[in-house]
């Protein structure tokens, strides 16, 4: 198998990275967008994004809020309305759900592709992956773009003025990049861009776990008070840019798996939350260094992303069948291949370790 390494067209980023939004807009020489994303999302930029879009010579076809599940039945609906509005840019505004739904909608209708994430809560926007959900939130099946987005746009500022619980969960999903590429590799598996994984994405998976371990409990405060510092440009680079890249060409494999693993037993907690939870138990069947696991509990703690299966509301009967998800959804890729039993201890001894830490403190 050969390594394949896929990328969006143009990554921007920047504190006010919207107000040049008509010459990114202008590259991609659309004729009618189709703009959809989170009401929240459009509340705060939708006048930046359709100026752009006209400053681009680009018409607004058609403006959709209020996208908040990513199922089979709302990109239908957004796939009849783009070729209604006979639109060839889908642009897509808010965090994880509205990404993947613009992604899907792209796809579908064979439509260019620009995304403005309003949120760091997951590396969604840089990849070609859509992750469908059963309107219950149960996980259904991952949809793959033949393409990265042409254009992603990330305005700091604004990313630094939503809620600072959104950039920890994108912590959570970029912290585990590092461990599920390295996975990957050395069981020389297949990734999401269809080959096997890159160099350069395990090393740009390295660079999002050191990233974050760096420089996260400072990007953090920095948010809380919605100020844009070098430690939130470099955290919000990592969630989005360097945690995409990584998991895309070099590989998901443990943490992930067990983040559908718990999806699929009921719990609804975000997919950062349940990501880096998953990491601490993937170290675990990984039979990782004591100095690494701690390390990673460490930024786990130090972000504010510690949970316990007590508060997802997972009970002992539940853990087989998280197990044995899991195995279906990725643990599988782990070198050591561990049987569904094996996984469920993993999960149980995560929590332990969690519940000891916090006891500690
Ligand atoms: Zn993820």
């Amino acid at each position: 198998m050969r390594q394949r390494f896929i990328a969006p067209g143009a990554y921007v980023q920047g504190a006010g990275a919207l107000g040049a939004a008509g010459e990114e807009f202008a590259a991609l020489d659309a004729d009618d967008a189709y703009l959809l994303g989170g009401e929240t999302a459009l509340s705060t930029v939708e006048d930046r994004v359709t100026d752009g879009l006209r400053a681009a010579g680009t018409d607004v076809a058609a403006v959709a809020a209020g996208v908040g599940q990513c199922t089979h039945p709302v990109i239908d609906t957004h796939a009849d309305r783009v070729r209604e509005a006979e639109a060839d840019l889908v642009v897509g505004v808010g965090g994880g759900v509205a990404m993947d739904v613009a992604t899907a909608v792209a796809h579908r209708t064979d439509a260019l592709l620009a995304v403005v994430p309003t949120v760091a809560s997951t590396d969604a926007p840089t990849s070609t992956v859509a992750v469908i959900y059963d309107e219950d939130g149960a996980f259904r099946e991952v949809l793959h773009r033949d393409r990265n987005p042409e254009l992603v746009l990330v305005d700091t500022a604004v990313v630094a003025g939503a809620p600072a619980r959104f950039l920890a969960h994108g912590m959570g999903d970029a912290m585990a990049t590092h461990f599920e590429a390295q996975a990957v590799a050395a069981a020389r598996g297949k990734t999401d861009a269809g080959g096997r994984s890159a160099f350069v994405a395990v090393d740009i998976a390295e660079r999002a776990y050191r990233r974050i371990a760096d420089h996260g409990a400072d990007a953090l405060a920095a948010v809380e008070r919605d100020a844009v510092t070098p430690a939130v440009e470099r955290v919000v680079e990592a969630n989005t840019l360097l945690s995409g890249l990584g998991f895309e060409s070099g590989g998901t494999a443990g943490a992930h798996a067990v983040q559908v693993g718990l999806t699929n037993v009921g719990v609804r907690e975000p997919h950062g939350v349940l990501v880096a939870f998953g990491t601490v138990a993937e170290l675990l069947v990984q039979d990782a260094d004591p100095a690494t696991l701690d390390a990673v509990l460490d930024v786990v703690f130090g972000v504010g992303l510690d949970v316990t299966l007590d508060e997802l509301d997972v009970g002992d009967a539940d853990l087989h069948r998280v197990g044995r998800i899991a195995r279906e959804h990725g643990t599988a890729a782990e070198p050591a291949d561990p049987p569904a039993e094996r996984v469920a201890d993993a999960v149980r001894a995560a929590d332990e370790l969690v519940r000891r830490r916090r006891a500690a403190r």
